[in-house]
Parts: C-alpha cells; structure tokens; sequence
C-alpha cells in the first residue's frame, strides 16, 4: 500500500492507540476519553507499545531501527550500515521497552517506513489509522537550511508522536539559549537548575504532567492528516498549530486546547458524514 494522501474528508472507522511505556505523564486512557468525546462513533483500540507488539524479529528490527539513526544534523547522508554497537544499543532498548532513549535521533521518514514494514497486511487499510507514541526523537532534513530539524509528528501510516520529541523539538524560549551562549563563551555548562529556572511554566519538561493535554492536538493532527491530507492550522490558538516554539504548545494545547472555528465545523461536519 502507498503512504499517498486521501483527500476525501472521511474519517477513519478505526484508530489504534500505541502506548509509551517510558512516558509514565502520558496517561493513554485519556487520550483515549479525547477522542472519543471529539469523534463518539471511532472504534478506538488501545494497544502497548507499537514495536513490542508488531516485532517478531528482535535482531532484524534492531539492525533496521539502528540504520534509520541520523549521525549529525547537517547535511543529508545516505542510509549506512549500522555499527554493531548501534545495533546492540537498539537490541537492549528493545528488550527494555520502559527506558527512554537518550541523546539519538532519527531519520523520521526511515523510521516510519521501518515501522510500516511490520504492519500487517490486513491492518494496512485507509480506513484504519495507527497513531504511535514513541520516545525515539526523529528529524526531517529540511532542503531550505541544508539541516535536519527535530519533529513531534510525522503523519502517515503509521503516525509517529513523539513524547521526547515534544520536550525537544520545539525551541525553549530565548532567554534559554542566551544563558547557554553565556556559559558557552566561558567554555563553561550552564547548571541545568539555573537553565530551568529561567524559562519556568513557559515549557514542558520530561516528566511533565502537561504531556498528556499536549498531546491530545497532535493525535487530533494525525487524524486530520488522515481525512483531509493536511494536519496543520495557521491560528496559534487551534490545537492543529504547527508548533515551532514551546511557548507555542503551550498556547495552543494547554491555554487554548480547542480546535478553530473552521477545523471545529470541519470535524463536526466529518464526524455527522461517519454516522451517515
Ligand atoms: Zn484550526
């Protein structure tokens, strides 16, 4: 099956919601409430971890995850072949499903595409949606700078969200990165408290129990990425923002946490359609 868009404004008939056992604040259940209050007729099936429950090949999974794996943020490199350790690493954090990765990052197209190979076939259909929360922290190279930039969301089949993500990819506000050039221009690192206090309430941490209400938006984009091929909102206060900054989600999720006018009649008028 392709990954091309469907246009067609209908909504899936079946979601299935992938837990993220390293993210103990993200409480899938109420996710789960989420949708279902926004979309009473989805068929929304809870699910534990996507690559525990699909991986049927540790050793195949771990060399295919491990050659997704980005080595710098400049410059687009072709796919290597993984490194033995890289493929251990992934290995052990397969065994371990309730540790969180730290400091690797993802191609986010060779990620979701690693995670699309082990869908089954009879799951891979337009009216099913899969929405996966992964710790893994994965980029898109973005031609316009020459970079990789980190993402929350990569929208698709499957959808991957990013609990990491959600913590790392949007930028911290700038009074954050003056303090880290200060200690920097010393040769000095920032003492993590003094960075913190700094930008306190005004982003969200690992940890965090806002994780769960922010997330809610971006399970609400890969949905309308599904039905209408475009996830995204230009209105700072619609929870389909297009977040570039923490203070951005913040707005968007927690103050606001509803959807625009547009995209509220938009989903109504999808969700009446699907009861036919
Ligand atoms: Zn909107």
């Amino acid at each position: 099956m392709s990954s091309s868009r469907k246009a067609d404004r209908t909504l899936p008939s079946v979601v299935y919601l992938y837990d993220e056992p390293s993210t103990p604040s993200l409480r899938i259940g109420e996710i789960e409430d989420f949708l279902k209050e926004k979309i009473p007729d989805l068929d929304v099936r809870m699910r534990k971890d996507f690559l525990s429950f699909h991986s049927r090949d540790l050793d195949k999974l771990a060399e295919k995850l491990a050659a997704t794996k980005v080595r710098g943020m400049e410059g687009l490199k072709e796919e290597a072949e993984p490194l033995y350790g890289e493929v251990q690493f992934e290995k052990r954090m397969l065994r371990e499903p309730h540790r969180r990765i730290m400091g690797m990052l993802y191609d986010g197209f060779r990620l979701q595409q690693a995670f699309r190979e082990l869908l089954p076939e009879k799951e891979l259909r337009t009216d099913f949606a899969h929405v996966v929360f992964t710790n893994r922290i994965f980029c898109t190279y973005e031609k316009g700078d020459a970079r990789y930039h980190a993402r929350v969301i990569m929208c698709g089949y499957p959808s991957l969200i990013s609990t990491s993500g959600l913590v790392e990819a949007p930028a911290k506000p700038k009074e954050f990165y003056v303090i880290k050039q200060k200690y920097a221009a010393v040769g000095a690192e920032p003492p993590v408290e003094e960075l913190k206090e700094s930008i306190k309430g005004r982003f969200i941490d690992h940890g965090d129990e806002n994780i769960t209400q922010a997330l809610k938006g971006y399970v609400l984009q890969s949905l309308f990425y599904h039905a209408t091929g475009e996830p995204f909102c230009k209105d700072r206060n619609c929870i389909l923002f297009n977040a570039h900054w923490q203070e951005e989600v913040i707005n968007a999720q927690i103050v606001s946490g509803r959807l625009c006018s547009v995209h509220g009649e938009m989903l109504r008028e999808m969700v009446g359609s699907q009861k036919g």
